[in-house]
C-alpha cells in the first residue's frame, strides 16, 4: 500500500523471501554485527528493522571491504565511469572511465577502456545530490532542499544508462525524509530521536501545539505533511518524554543523552519550557499531549497511529527537536528482471552483458520506500546480480 501499487510484485515477493537468508549471510559470511532487538520505521506494520552495531550501513561496507582484502580484490576509487560500451550486436563490452578522477571536475584523470571479462554490473546509486537532474524529474526539489546523500550521488550514469538503451521508469519518485534535525546538516544523527522516540512513542506538533500527521505513517505522508505546515509558516517539532525513549535506550544505550549533551535535542523538566524554547503554544501542547494520552489508554489514536506499544506521557523530563525534510532516496531507475538483467528500451528484452542492482534500479519500492528497506534491496539484488554476472555467457 505504501508503494501506491507502483511496486513490481515479483520483486517485492523475492525481497521478502530472501531477506532472512541475506541477514544470516551478513552474519555468517561477512561477520556483520547487529544490535539485539528490532525497531519500527515509518510505514512498517510491525517492528522489523535491524540496525548494525556501528549504527549505519558502514557496519556492512567495512566488513565487505575487509572480505575483499582477504580475497586479494582491490576496489578502484577515484575512477569515474563515463561511458558504457555496447557493440554492434547490442552486447555490453565494457566501460570508458577516467582513472585518477578528481571529484567533481568532469574530464580529470586519464581515459581508460576496461573490457568486461563476463559482464558489467551497474550499481551507481541515486541522484539525490544532483539538483539540476532531480529538478527535471520533480521541479519542486530545488536547491533550497538539503540532501542526506553524499555529494557524488549524481545522475551521470542514470543518463548514460538511458543513452545506451537501458529502460528506466519512475525516476520522478524521489523520497524526502521527514525527520532530519533542522540544526544538523545532511542526515545528521538525531533523526533517530524524532523517529524511534517521538515518532514511535511521542508526538509531532506544529508551533500551534497541534499534531498534524500520524507520526509513524510512511515517509512521503509525513514529509509532505511537514512541507504543508512549513508552507503555512509553522515549524514542526518532535516531542516526547524521557520515558518514551526506553525502547531506543535498550538498543542504543546513551544515544538520547548524547544528543542532549551535543545540543541537538533539547531537554527540559517542564512542557512549558519546551514550548518556550521552540515557540510552541504551551496551552495547546499540554492539551494535545493529554488528548494523545487518552487515545493511548483507549488503544485508539485519533490520527490512526498504532499505539499498542505506547505508554501515556505523564511526566518529564521532556525532549524536543525541530524537523526539516531532506532529499533522501530515488525509488525509480533502471528496469531489471529477477536475474538483475537490464531491460532494453527498444526490445524489452535483457541487454546481453549488463546487470544492475541497488538504488540505481526500480521496482522494489514503488512510490515510497519504507524505512530500512533499501539496504536489504541492495544486499539481496546486488548478490543476485553478482551471481548472474558470474554465470553470464
Ligand atoms: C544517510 C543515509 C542513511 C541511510 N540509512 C539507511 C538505513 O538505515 N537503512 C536502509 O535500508 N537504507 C538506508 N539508506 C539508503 C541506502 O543506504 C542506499 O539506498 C544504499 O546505500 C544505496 O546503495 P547502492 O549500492 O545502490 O548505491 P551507493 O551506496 O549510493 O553507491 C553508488 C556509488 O556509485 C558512485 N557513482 C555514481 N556515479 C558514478 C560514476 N559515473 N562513476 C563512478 N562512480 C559513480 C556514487 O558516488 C556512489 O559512491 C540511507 C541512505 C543515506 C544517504
Amino acid at each position: 500500500m505504501n508503494g501506491l501499487y507502483l511496486n513490481d510484485p515479483g520483486k517485492v515477493r523475492f525481497l521478502a523471501q530472501h531477506a532472512k537468508s541475506n541477514y544470516v549471510w551478513t552474519v555468517n559470511e561477512l561477520k556483520v554485527e547487529w544490535v539485539d532487538g528490532i525497531g519500527m520505521e515509518g510505514g512498517h506494520s510491525h517492528p522489523r528493522s535491524h540496525t548494525t552495531k556501528q549504527g549505519s550501513g558502514a557496519g556492512i561496507v567495512t566488513k565487505q571491504l575487509a572480505r575483499l582484502q582477504e580475497m586479494g580484490v582491490k576496489p578502484r576509487t577515484r575512477c569515474f565511469v563515463d561511458e558504457i560500451v555496447r557493440d554492434a550486436s547490442g552486447r555490453v563490452r565494457g566501460l570508458k572511465v577516467y582513472e585518477g578522477y578528481r571529484f567533481p571536475k568532469f574530464g580529470t584523470g586519464r581515459v581508460k577502456y576496461i573490457e568486461a571479462k563476463k559482464a558489467v554490473i551497474l550499481c551507481h546509486g541515486g541522484f539525490s545530490a544532483d539538483v539540476a537532474y532531480r529538478m527535471l524529474q520533480d521541479p519542486k526539489l530545488t536547491d533550497k532542499f538539503q540532501t542526506t546523500n553524499q555529494p557524488g550521488a549524481t545522475s551521470e550514469l542514470w543518463r548514460e544508462a538511458s543513452r545506451i538503451g537501458a529502460l528506466e521508469v519512475q525516476n520522478d519518485w524521489i523520497q524526502c525524509t521527514p525527520w532530519n534535525n533542522a540544526i544538523e546538516k545532511g542526515m545528521g544523527v538525531s533523526w533517530s530521536f524524532a523517529q524511534y522516540v517521538a515518532g514511535e512513542f511521542g508526538v509531532w506538533v506544529t508551533t500551534k501545539g497541534e499534531r498534524f500527521v500520524n507520526e509513524n505513517a510512511n515517509r512521503k505522508v509525513r514529509a509532505d505533511a511537514i512541507l504543508v505546515e512549513q508552507g503555512k509558516g509553522l515549524r514542526c517539532i518532535a516531542v516526547a518524554n524521557l520515558a518514551a525513549g526506553a525502547a531506543l535506550a535498550e538498543r542504543r544505550p546513551g544515544f538520547v543523552e548524547k544528543c542532549v549533551k551535543d545540543g541537538l535535542v533539547k531537554q527540559s523538566d517542564t512542557l512549558e519550557a519546551i514550548a518556550s524554547a521552540f515557540g510552541i503554544d504551551a496551552a495547546a501542547l499540554k492539551k494535545t499531549i493529554e488528548t494523545y494520552n487518552e487515545g493511548v489508554k483507549a488503544g485508539k489514536d485519533a490520527l490512526g497511529k498504532d499505539v499498542s506499544r505506547v505508554k501515556p506521557m505523564t511526566e518529564g523530563p521532556w525532549l524536543a527537536m525541530e524537523m526539516s525534510p531532506r532529499i533522501h532516496h530515488c525509488m525509480g531507475g533502471i528496469v531489471t528482471n529477477l536475474r538483475c538483467e537490464v531491460i532494453d528500451v527498444k526490445t524489452l528484452k535483457p541487454i546481453p552483458g549488463l546487470y544492475a542492482a541497488g538504488e540505481a534500479t526500480s521496482g522494489v519500492h514503488g512510490a515510497v520506500r519504507m524505512g530500512t528497506n533499501a539496504i536489504f534491496d541492495c544486499l539481496v539484488f546486488e548478490r543476485v546480480a553478482g551471481l548472474s554476472a558470474v554465470k553470464a555467457a
